[in-house]
């Protein structure tokens, strides 16, 4: 990664006397708000907490292997319209380039058989109807693709409804959101049950709930559909690794004037009068701004970053420290002295659910003890899908997998020092590392007695790292709730305080991209959507 994009506020480095906005964060949210604000002449500052920029897309390296932490696959990167990939253009400048996986981007394993999801709508229906090949799947099948698609043409309003003034939210609430709405109070469990009896099939259907990290009878429909039709023209990764998606945003940033700063903690947002006026930062120094912007997450925002006197301010704020966060993981962070093509390692990504087609009953049995088989293992090759890995790490290559767990597990190492938790925290590791290398070893067996190095991350990592609260690996959850609070939106009580990042819209890549754009339209005032798109072409 190149220095110069970015100083350490360690070193003491020019900061200005005041900034057009500061961004809490260095997340894809606050990287998209900050870049589209630099390009309508806005001097930002980014204050990232963590010694490295860009949130969930950054990347770490240990002993000549390097690894992304928060990027496996994005969709909707083939089609020159697409507003997802012309958005990201935009705020590159064309720099940032996608590598398609190829024909099949998800393995789904359940039990002993495996389901390919292949790329293109029409491939990935009739791929399904040879798997499934009764009349009444194949009706459900196609029922289910409609749904999807129902679910899309509705949300556009649940987006607009985001940037509009309060008074204009109500005026054009009667007439807008209706289908939407429908769909968001239903859960996924509920919606495949009204199209099918075919436990194996919604199984197979439900089978990327990893994605928004929640079991079909808790997540909102409107989650599952935003994701499994995001995927269905393929999976993409960014050429280079997911760190190229600050490289290529962070200049905009800089030529307007701004800055980024890493190690730059943000203590509290500074406010007077009921008007965000700057952030005050770890050591105290005061940083001041027009406008500030938080893409902390909902729950950093609300419980750390406002100051206790103006919390009365916010009215909604006790309901959205209540909204329930996502579940913590464990990350297994794998390299091997192989090069991806040796070691003959797919592009698709494993969603492996040994314990069969229940995915809530699994999850519910593995949190309530982590001695029961693991509810899912995603295995993702990071090294297979970057066509520069080999050019960056000759002869190596890399593997992750993840699964699920709780902050609670290791919450009584959460005071020791990274690196240094103890023995019993290192042995916990080890053992729930071993396990989930046995299920990569069914699958890839060449790969047994070929790893070089691995280490487990834990949910105390995450809060480490990227500093949510109880090392939640997608912020807020994703329950039918979640679609019908109104302040989830980038404007705040607070006067010229905004909010961005995957919280006020969606987890993901695509999610925190959206934000940014929502969250400097409302700044602005204007639609950049439009702006986006008419520019593009
Ligand atoms: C394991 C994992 C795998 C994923 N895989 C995919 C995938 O394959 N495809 C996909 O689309 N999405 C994936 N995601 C989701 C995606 O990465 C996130 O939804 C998205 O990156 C979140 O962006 P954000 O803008 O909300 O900010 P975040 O990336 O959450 O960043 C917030 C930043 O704010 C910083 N911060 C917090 N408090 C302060 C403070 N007080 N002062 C300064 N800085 C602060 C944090 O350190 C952090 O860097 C994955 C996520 C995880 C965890």
């Amino acid at each position: 990664m190149s220095h110069k994009l970015y100083q350490s506020y360690k070193q003491r480095p020019d900061i200005a006397e005041h900034y057009d906005a500061i961004c809490i964060g260095s997340g894809l949210g606050s990287l998209t708000a900050a870049s589209l604000l630099a390009r309508k002449g806005k001097k930002v500052l980014v204050c990232e907490k963590h010694t490295t920029p860009g949130g969930f897309t950054h990347v770490f390296t240990r002993n000549d292997y390097e690894w992304d932490v928060g990027l496996h696959y994005v969709g909707d990167m083939d089609r020159k319209g697409s507003l997802l990939r012309v958005v990201f253009e935009h705020i590159t400048d064309k720099n940032l380039k996608w590598a398609d996986m190829g024909e099949v981007y998800d393995k789904v394993v359940i039990k002993d058989k495996t389901y390919e999801y292949v790329k293109g709508l029409q491939n990935w229906k009739t791929r399904m109807k040879e798997y499934f090949p009764t009349e009444a799947d194949a009706r459900a099948i196609d029922k289910y693709v409609e749904l999807l698609f129902e679910v899309n043409k509705t949300s556009k309003d649940f987006y607009t409804k985001k940037v509009l003034p309060d008074f204009m939210r109500i005026i054009s609430s009667p007439f807008m959101n209706n289908g939407y709405d429908k769909f968001a109070r239903q859960t996924t469990k509920q919606v495949l049950d009204s199209i099918s009896d075919n436990e194996e099939l919604k199984a197979v259907l439900s089978a990327q709930f990893g994605d928004y990290g929640m079991p079909p009878s808790k997540s909102s429909f409107v989650i599952h559909a935003a994701v499994a039709l995001h995927y269905m023209n393929g999976g993409f990764y960014p050429v280079g690794g997911s760190e190229e998606i600050f490289n290529t945003i962070a200049p905009s940033i800089l030529s307007a004037g701004g800055n980024i700063l890493v190690g730059a903690g943000v203590k509290e947002i500074l406010i007077e009068n009921g008007t965000a006026k700057g952030v005050v930062m770890q050591d105290g120094k005061v940083i001041k701004s027009d406008i500030v912007i938080s893409g902390a997450g909902v729950h950093i925002t609300y419980k750390n970053l406002i100051p206790q006197e103006s919390k009365p301010k916010i009215k909604h704020i006790d309901e959205a420290l209540n909204m329930p966060q996502s579940f913590g993981h464990l990350s297994l962070y794998i390299g091997l002295k192989h090069t991806a093509e040796e070691l003959n390692l797919p592009k698709a990504n494993y969603w492996i659910y040994p314990n069969g087609t229940d995915h809530d009953k699994a999850i519910a049995d593995f949190l309530e003890d982590y001695n029961n088989e693991f509810p899912v293992v995603y295995i993702s090759f990071p090294a297979a899908k970057n066509p520069k890995f080999e050019e960056k790490y000759p002869g190596r290559s890399t593997i992750e997998i993840i699964t699920v767990a709780k902050y609670d597990w290791f919450k009584e190492w959460e005071t020791t020092k990274w690196k240094k938790r103890g023995e019993e925290y290192d042995i916990l590791k080890e053992k729930l590392a071993q396990r989930l290398l046995e299920h990569l070893y069914i699958y890839e067996p060449q790969l047994r007695g070929k790893i070089d190095l691995y280490e487990l991350s834990t949910p105390i990592t995450t809060k480490h790292f990227c500093n949510y609260i109880n090392g939640e690996i997608y912020g807020l959850d994703h329950p039918p709730e979640r679609f019908t609070k109104e302040f989830l939106k980038p404007q705040t009580p607070i006067k010229n305080l905004f909010l961005t990042g995957q919280d006020i819209v969606t987890v993901g890549i695509g999610g925190a991209l959206m934000s940014g754009v929502l969250t400097a339209s409302a700044i602005t005032k204007s639609n950049l959507i439009n702006e986006i798109v008419k520019s593009s072409k």
